[in-house]
Formats: structure tokens, sequence, C-alpha cells
């Protein structure tokens, strides 16, 4: 199907390739039913494959359904749930090619299928008969076929690995890894709305790379901070995995495998599992330049990361790589057989996974000590689109959102009954509350008396105070009457002051080198349509930029792209995919 054995030096698929090898797959084998749900920013299929024993998938409905026993476990028959135990399966969900300049993470789903389709050996079996697995094999179908396009054209030029000049999602770029409690991209809301939602996975595996000069492969535990509603079950059981992984795999031979560093877990942005029950593994491969292998001396590996020296052995890098060629198939190796280890302890300790899973859900209907017993939301005097867009992120996060049958006095605050309310007692009441409440990220120091140690990654998700909307902490019950779970209303894009003749003609100036802002600008348009145009060097240098524009907005960049673009190396860019102008 592909021409190629994937991890082959110069080697990479475009997308319709791609699903015309999972549709193959699936087809050949009673082990893998194919799935399209929905299409992505650009209109291509999104892809997930279930992937277990041919008795399994013929019942899948069936343990869908033991599954959401235990998933939320609030007026279950005790016989109910314990039948949930002992027959249900564990539910894992391995998700790839989210940033689509790893292109190991393009392939790696197809090693994985295929030898899971394919072997017969004890261990697979073990596998197919305990787990059922989604397998998604791009979160970001669209980047596939941009970075595979653009490698084509630049094999043999000077530019060859180089990453393309314009954005691998449309909207995001990088960003669409941070989109994990916003939901701001369609791609984000199939895999939220499709898989997470409907099949609540203990275990989701995400595959990343990382820099070429570090560890091979990083595992989780995390670094600290770890965000502090996170069930300790998760922490637990995200440590467990990704330690037993790593044991696995040096056991294959592999070295210069790194556990606890780097990453840390503090952000929602990047972990929607780590309120749903489920752990978050994620595995960062080192990369070679996309396809074109690398040569990395033991002397130009980094003598610094975050946790651990690339170059010394310590306990959480026990067995440092010797440095030399670096090509796609090391990448590819060490990702399906990192994947294969994870399927291999889902379905070895199925029936602790499946204990834990309860446990997480049981103690958030229980409601956890010291946490307010929900947050008010009144609807009076506050911005509306704010309003309806957090209560709409929280009703897809499957919290549920009650409104009060009469008033509410909080202390000396009184709250007109039809104010919305969250209770804290819920299966999903940690996500409500890690999004309600204000962050506090801890003051870390290099050293006492130090520097402070800057964070890996964003630091701050309140939703009240990024969409300017009030949300009160009740401490106590509230001693009145609640709705049942209500459906937030929906927020309708208007467009009064930007259409018709009278709107200003708005210019979006595009740089050659891609910014994630511009992206993100062109997806704020888009979404509450408002009419513009990019504008590209050539239509700056032209001048006589005022006959045609009344605004041009600038995104945020750095000076030094503005002024000094691209490397003098890359060839003209293609047309952007999405670009409505010249
Ligand atoms: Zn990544």
């Amino acid at each position: 199907m592909l021409g190629f054995d994937p991890g082959e030096d110069r080697k990479l698929a475009d997308w319709p390739t791609l699903v015309r090898y999972y549709q193959a797959l699936a087809k050949a084998s009673d082990r893998i039913r194919y799935h399209e749900l929905g299409h992505t920013t650009l209109g291509a299929p999104f892809v997930a494959l279930a992937i277990s024993s041919p008795q399994n998938l013929r019942l899948l409905d069936r343990y869908r359904e033991l599954n959401a026993k235990l998933a939320d476990p609030r007026a279950k028959r005790p016989q109910d749930v314990e039948e949930a135990l002992r027959s249900g399966k564990a539910i894992v969900l391995i998700t790839s090619g989210i940033h689509s300049n790893e292109v190991g993470g393009h392939l790696t789903p197809a090693l994985l299928a295929y030898r899971l389709a394919s072997d017969t050996g004890a261990a697979t079996r073990a596998i197919l008969d305990n787990v059922i697995l989604w397998l998604v094999p791009s979160l970001n179908p669209d980047g596939v076929t941009i970075v595979a396009n653009w490698y084509g054209r630049t094999l043999g030029t000077p530019a060859e690995g180089t990453d393309p000049p314009e954005l691998y999602h449309a909207y995001a770029g990088h960003d669409n890894n941070r989109d994990w409690y916003a939901f701001t991209q369609v791609e984000t809301q199939l895999v939220v709305d499709s898989i997470h939602n409907v099949w609540h996975p203990q275990i989701v595996h995400d595959i990343h790379q990382q820099d070429s000069d570090g560890s091979r492969l990083f595992l989780p535990p995390y670094l600290d901070p770890i965000e502090p509603n996170v069930d300790p079950l998760l922490v637990d059981g995200v440590n467990a995995l990704g330690t037993a992984m790593a044991w696995e795999l040096a056991g294959e031979g592999k070295t210069g495998i790194a556990i606890n560093a780097i990453y840390d877990a503090w952000t929602p942005a990047r972990a929607y599992q780590h309120y749903h029950g489920g752990v978050r593994i994620l595995s960062e491969a080192a990369s070679a330049n996309l396809a074109s292998p690398v040569d990395v001396p033991f002397e130009q590996l980094a003598t610094r990361a975050r946790g651990f020296n690339p170059r010394e052995r310590s306990w959480n890098f026990s067995h440092p790589w010797p440095g030399g060629r670096w090509a796609l198939r090391d990448i590819v190796t060490y990702q399906t057989d990192g994947a294969y280890a994870l399927l291999q302890n889902a379905g070895r300790y199925r029936d602790r996974w499946l204990a834990n899973f309860l446990a997480v859900g049981s103690r958030a209907v229980r409601g956890w000590r010291g946490w307010p017993y929900a947050y008010v939301i009144p609807r009076q005097h506050q911005d509306s689109i704010g309003l309806v867009t957090l209560l709409g992120i929280l009703h897809r996060g499957q919290v549920e959102i009650r409104t009060a049958l009469h008033p509410i006095a909080l202390g000396a605050q009184r709250f007109p009954a039809g104010s919305y309310v969250v209770v804290l007692r819920q299966p999903y009441a940690a996500f409500a509350k890690t999004l309600l409440e204000p962050q506090r990220y801890p003051d870390l120091r290099l050293y006492p008396g130090g520097p402070p140690l800057p964070p890996y990654d964003v630091t701050a998700h309140t939703l009240p105070l990024l969409m300017g909307v009030t949300a009160v902490p009740a401490h106590d019950s509230l001693r009145i009457a609640l709705s049942s779970p209500v459906e937030p209303p929906s927020a309708s894009p208007s467009s009064a002051g930007f259409a018709g003749p009278e709107a200003p003609r708005v210019g979006l100036y595009r740089s050659y080198a891609a910014a994630i802002d511009e992206g993100w600008t062109r997806w704020v348009f888009d979404t509450w349509k408002v009419p513009y145009t990019s504008i590209v060097d050539s239509v700056v240098r032209a001048g006589k930029l005022r006959a045609t524009f009344d605004v041009i907005v600038l995104p945020d960049q750095s000076p030094h792209e503005l002024l000094d673009g691209v490397r003098a190396s890359t060839p003209p860019r293609p047309r952007a995919a999405w670009a409505r102008t010249a």
C-alpha cells in the first residue's frame, strides 16, 4: 500500500495514502475496525481504529456500557459494578502525530496496527483479549500532508529536513496540543466528543518527538509540579506505567531512556484525561531531520537537560546512549515498542486499571475534603459571550451544570434564582474545579534563595479570569433545590459592524516565517465571520496599502522574524492550503 517499509530513510506518506492503508488493513483483518469521526479543518477524513480480538469487537457496545458503569458509579447496583470489574476490558487510547514535524508519529501507528493485526504470538493475543484499543493515527491529518509534500519538494536540496514555512495546523500550529481545555479546534472536539467522552479510556498514550541532542526517549513520571486537582491514583498510575515501559524497553536493549525529566503535569491544556479518570503517558523520542538521518556524536549531546544530563548516568537515566547515527527507523522502533509495552501492561494489569478507575470516579462523586461544595455562576451583569463560552467548555468536558431554583445567599452576597451552579460532587468535578479556581503556580527555585525555576509551559487556565466571568465558590451545601443538569445556551456569532459596505477593509499580515498568532487571529476572524485579506511581503513591498485597507493587523511575532524572514535557502513556499487570497 505504501510502497516502502515505514521507517526507511527519506520516506514519508501523505494522509490520503495512509487512509487507504488503514482502510485496507481493516478490510484484511477481523481485529481492526476503521471509523471516520468527522472532517479536519481542511476537510480531510479524521480516522480512528478500534483494535481488539474479533470476539471483543463483536461486543463493543456491551464493553462500552460496562466501562460507563465504572466511569460514573452513581446509582449503580453493586452487582453491576462487580460485573463491570470482572468482565470489562481495559480501554486504551493511543494518539499520534499532533505535531506534524514529529514524523515518526505518522508511521508508528501504521507499524503498531499492522503488528496487532498480524502477530499470532501469545503476548499479542493477551493484549487483544484484555484491551480495547482506540488508535487515532493522526491528531492532525492536515499536517501529515503539509509536511510530506514539503519534504518531497525539498528532498535533495539544501532545505531537506527543514520544517515547512507554514503552520502545520491551519489555525493553531503547534498550539494544537494546548487545546485540551478550550476545545477550539475541530480535531480536539472530535476526539473529546467521540472517544474520550464515550469510551472513558483508563490509559491515554500520546506519541511525540523532541530535540535530537537529549535523551533518545522520554517517558513519565513527570517532573513537579503536578496540578493539585489530579487524583493521586492517576499520578501513581502515570508513574508506574511510564517506569514499567522504560524497564521493558531497557530489557530489549534500548539505551538513552530518561524518566522524571523535562516535562511537568501542571496544565490541563495537554491533559484532558487527567480530569476524566485516565492517565496521560507522553512519549518523546529524539528527532532526526524529518525523515533524513542525523549524526549525533556523544560529544555533541547536551550536557544539561531538566532533571538529567544526557551524557551521564543517573537514577532516572540509567543507560546513556553512546551517540552516533539516529534515523527514522530508530524513532519508529522506540515508539512502536513503547506503545506495545504500554498495551502489554494494560492487558496484564487489567484488574488494577479498572479498580483504580472506579476508585477515581467514586472519590470524585463523594467529593474531596477541603474542596468547595459548588461554584455559583450568576447570569446577571455578565458578558454573555464569555459566560456561554465558559459554560460550553464545562459542558463539553462532561461537567453537569444545574440552575438554582431559589435565590442563593453566600455570606453577604445574594444570587437570584436561575444562577448556574456546578456542584463539585460529580465524576468530572476535578475538571470544573481546575478551570474555575485561580491557579497558584508554586514558587519553585533553582536552589533556596536562588532564581525561579522557569515553568515548562503555560501556568494559568482559570476560565473566569480569561473570559471575564464571575464564579464564586460556595463552601457549604447551598440548602436550596437545584434543577436537573441543563444544556447551556450556545454562543451565536454575529458580525454586527463587520459586514456590508460600511465595514472596515481588514488586512492580516502573514509573514513567511509562520507565526502561530497569525493562525489564531485567522481563527478568531473566521469564527466571528469578520471579512479580511491575508497580506504577504510582496503586497507590503508594493505599497499603497492605504488604498486597499482601512485596518492592518500585525500578529504577535518577533521583530527578528519580521525583518529577516526565513533562511535564504528556503525555496518559494507553496500557496497555503487555507489561503483565501493571493
Ligand atoms: Zn510534540
